[in-house]
């Protein structure tokens, strides 16, 4: 039995987390939740879970969170209420809590850093989903995860792909983990991308698009953030720059490719150019459960995959005109350094006004690219942790200034 901590447990990686832990009680136990502002399902999920920490980033939160426990029924009461701690510091509690052998990292954007950071510092086995963090403070987590011998189990579907492949290989003991080392013999990722909600919209069409069209995903259900990073392709950028950190290869041996019906999560070339792929219906279960179970694989009575009911797999070549945001994504990580946590800020804060419709969707990437490129004076090349949280800082309000100021230039 596996104990679990789930950061972010309100969320879609959260929730979906918990319902394996239900499904499977004799696998895994919660110990530790960490939530935002839904209190109403994180009490329902202590009552389920009777999880021994619960943290919240906010103290007025923690004081509501108490009152509705007190209030409960004893039938309904948990036998031992959790601890509760607010406020970064109760976050770091939960994500380092002492008895959990894993944590799920599910938090959205930049928030889930220095959680994440405090996990691995002690020791923690990751289940790693919030992309961010990687993506930010690459050149920090990894000599991190060196120190503490804390292994990074990929929960994203392409790079859990690409895992799984990996323990195929003659090389398993180097492959085995995502270190950032490279692995011997591996040649080339090929990133599977669904294309996003408007895979099928014409550059004309994407004038029109609303918030509505931009958060409703044709293949994966996810929370708002990243379903928008898939209808601007940005999550396949991002997803470039972490299999970069992840599996240690070069840009230039990490490429995507259009796959619209999602199967095929994604593939690896090895040297003597045998491919392999890793296939599945798209359920974020799989590569969830596959990084919490790691090394071993449980039985599940789920949906079978069945090649000859599907017949038809296709695939296409990006259109980085159509989606800049691939383009910036790989030029941000070939920089290297800091520019990749300003890319990330960036476009969290561009999302973010999106989803406000402060901004039209199409000027995501123009906020992007306006950021990156102010900071290029400034990269840091060997980023401690506070340069990565400074940078990040700053590409936040450079957006929302450039957002403000160039009303013309990045109309609504
Ligand atoms: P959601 O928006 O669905 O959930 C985010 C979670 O983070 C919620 O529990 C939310 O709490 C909590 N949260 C939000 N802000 C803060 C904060 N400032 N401090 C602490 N907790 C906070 O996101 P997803 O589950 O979709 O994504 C989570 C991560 O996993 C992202 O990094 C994403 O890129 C990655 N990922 C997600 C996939 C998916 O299928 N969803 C697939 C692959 C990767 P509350 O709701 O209570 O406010």
């Amino acid at each position: 039995m596996k104990a679990i901590s789930v950061l972010g447990s309100t969320g879609s990686i959260g929730t979906q987390t918990l319902e394996i832990a239900e499904e499977f009680p004799e696998e895994f136990k919660v110990v530790a939740l960490t939530a935002g502002k839904n209190l109403d399902l994180l009490l329902k999920q202590i009552k389920v879970h009777q999880p021994e920490v619960v943290a919240l980033p906010e103290e007025t939160n923690v004081l509501k969170l108490r009152d509705l426990l007190n209030d409960l029924d004893l039938t309904d009461r948990p036998k031992q209420l959790p601890e509760l701690f607010s406020g970064l510091e109760g976050l770091e509690i939960a994500a380092s809590w002492e008895p959990a052998d894993i944590v799920i990292t599910g938090i959205v954007g930049c928030a889930g850093l220095l959680p994440t950071l405090a996990a691995i510092k002690a020791g923690k086995d990751i289940a790693l989903a919030n992309k961010e963090t990687l993506i930010a403070a690459g050149p920090v987590v990894l000599p991190e995860l060196k120190r503490s011998g804390s292994r990074l189990l990929p929960a994203d579907s392409e790079h859990s792909a690409i895992f799984q492949c990996l323990q195929g290989t003659p090389w398993a003991e180097n492959a085995r983990l995502s270190t950032g080392i490279p692995t011997p013999g591996l040649r080339n990722i090929q990133l599977t991308a669904s294309g996003g909600a408007f895979r099928d919209w014409s550059t004309n069409d994407l004038r029109k698009v609303t918030v509505e069209d931009a958060t409703s995903h044709p293949n994966w259900s996810m929370g708002r953030k990243i379903t928008v990073d898939s209808a601007t392709l940005m999550n396949k950028g991002l997803e470039v720059i972490e299999a970069h950190y992840l599996f240690g290869l070069d840009y230039e041996n990490i490429e995507i490719v259009i796959h619209p019906q999602s199967i095929i999560h994604s593939m690896i070339e090895l040297a003597d150019s045998s491919v392999l792929a890793q296939m599945g219906w798209p359920d974020m279960k799989l590569p969830i459960l596959y990084a919490m179970s790691w090394p071993n694989r449980i039985a599940t009575p789920w949906k079978r995959l069945n090649l000859a009911e599907i017949q038809h797999l296709s695939f296409k070549a990006p259109d980085t005109t159509k989606y800049p945001c691939m383009r910036l994504a790989y030029s941000a990580g070939k920089s290297g350094g800091t520019m990749p946590a300003v890319l990330n800020a960036a476009n969290e804060e561009a999302v973010a006004l999106f989803l406000k419709e402060k901004i039209h969707f199409l000027n995501i990437p123009k906020l992007i690219e306006s950021t990156c490129e102010k900071h290029i004076n400034e990269l840091r090349l060997d980023p401690n942790l506070s340069d990565i949280i400074y940078v990040d800082q700053w590409a936040r309000k450079e957006v929302q200034e450039l957002a403000q100021k160039n009303v013309r230039q990045f109309p609504k």
